[in-house]
């Protein structure tokens, strides 16, 4: 029997059980585009292109996953510079395209009897453990000891064994993947070759939506996982013989505080290195900014393929993108989302993208989680019943 997964790399191929390569790359499993989507029945979203995924879907949350709204938003246009459309993923259940991974990940986990965990205090938590309770099972998710107390809570709700790990919380990828090794637990991390073949369905629903793949993708990157996906599809849906020219081009964008892509990018090197502690600083793309990714190379293997590129953008240029998305496309994105915004109009002023480029940005996830806690940015004055009729006329008439 032909071994399930391979390295993009250097193609050696490998178990089930195997998420690394020999050679230090990540690996993904090996599957083909059939082009056919079912259309009826129980299959409704992401599983449209069941016959493309590794199983079947279960009941209970995975079915809600995908399908997506992509809008064309032309308030957004004078911004980028280009054409522009939103693939809004923060539409999914539990808020963010974690969900297509998490489905395919969780649900193929499940199939035997281990318990599931993440190493996240994030997205990644909430959605593998929706998809965990979905299907009755234990979750073991590994949080930072300094999590702070509003992501507790979010990542409560689906009622998961939180646990508070102190250290070096970078490092616990690793040391997760060799706990797997002893323990009766599947460690879905970022990267995960099941993820990775969920996050292919994003790009599915592109090439299907009116009218086709556009010259353009811009997503925020962190570890890698969702541009190897969206990679992925295009390299099935190319040996499927259902893509003519070359596909759109690739655009990674990350937060410059920590951008360790953008730098092997921009010096032209084979591999992507892990950023120094010194060099590797806070921002408010929390969701982003991943010193060391873990499939960093391929993400940038992916954007170099694709003639695409990744750029990096400064906090104040992604407050100023979230504000953008709210106000002039109505749209609640979380900051790591609004990154896309703010790369494209550094890639127009670059000349990467044209003006007459159909854009499609993707931002990952919804900004209503990262709302209502902290301090109020903005203080409304109070009126009293009596002045209101006065007040409300002064608004309406200036
Ligand atoms: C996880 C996440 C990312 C980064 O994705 P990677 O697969 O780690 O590159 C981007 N945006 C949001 C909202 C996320 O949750
Ligand atoms: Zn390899």
């Amino acid at each position: 029997m032909e071994l399930p997964r391979s390295c993009y790399r250097c193609g050696s191929r490998y178990g089930r059980r195997r998420v690394r390569c020999d050679c230090g790359e990540p690996l993904w499993s090996v599957e083909r585009a059939t082009g056919d989507r079912l259309e009826t029945g129980t299959s409704k979203g992401m599983w449209r292109y069941e016959q493309d995924l590794p199983v079947s879907p279960p009941a209970g949350l995975a079915r809600a996953v995908g399908d997506t709204p992509l809008v064309r938003v032309e308030g957004l246009d004078p911004v980028a510079g280009c054409r522009v459309s939103v693939k809004v993923e923060g539409q999914n259940p539990t808020g963010s395209y974690k969900d297509r991974g998490s489905a395919v990940a969780v649900a193929l986990a499940c199939c035997g009897d281990d318990a599931v965990g993440t190493v996240s205090y994030g997205n990644m938590a909430m959605s593998t453990a929706a998809h965990a309770a979905s299907l009755g099972r234990e979750c073991v998710v590994l949080v930072p000891a300094d999590i702070p107390p509003g992501r507790l809570s979010l990542i409560a709700q689906y009622d998961p064994t939180i646990l508070r790990v102190e250290g070096d919380y970078g490092a616990l990828y690793h040391e997760a993947l060799a706990l797997e090794r002893e323990l009766p637990v599947s460690f879905l991390l970022s990267d995960h070759p099941t993820r990775v073949s969920g996050y292919r369905t994003a790009l599915f629903e592109l090439y299907d939506a009116r009218p086709g793949l556009p010259d353009a993708l811009v997503v925020p990157t962190s570890s890698g996982g969702f541009a190897s996906g969206l990679w992925k599809g295009l390299l099935d849906l190319r040996e499927a013989g259902l893509l003519d020219g070359r596909g759109p081009r690739l655009y990674l964008v990350q937060p410059a505080a920590a951008d360790p892509i953008t730098r092997a990018f921009t010096d032209d090197r084979d591999a992507v290195e892990a950023l120094p502690p010194e060099a590797a600083g806070e921002t408010v793309a929390t969701s982003l900014g991943n010193p060391d990714p873990p499939s960093g190379t391929r993400a940038l293997t992916a954007a170099r393929e694709t003639d695409g590129g990744v750029v990096s953008v400064t906090d104040d240029e992604i407050r100023t993108a979230q504000r953008r998305f709210a106000r002039r496309g109505g749209l609640c994105v979380e900051a790591a989302s609004a990154v896309t915004l703010a790369g494209a109009a550094r890639l127009r002023d670059d000349g990467e993208l044209d003006s007459d480029d159909r854009v499609v940005l993707i931002p990952t996830g919804s900004g209503f989680k990262e709302l209502g806690s902290g301090e109020p940015t903005v203080d409304p004055e109070t009126v009293t019943r009596e002045r209101l009729p006065e007040r409300l006329e002064t608004v309406l008439t200036g």
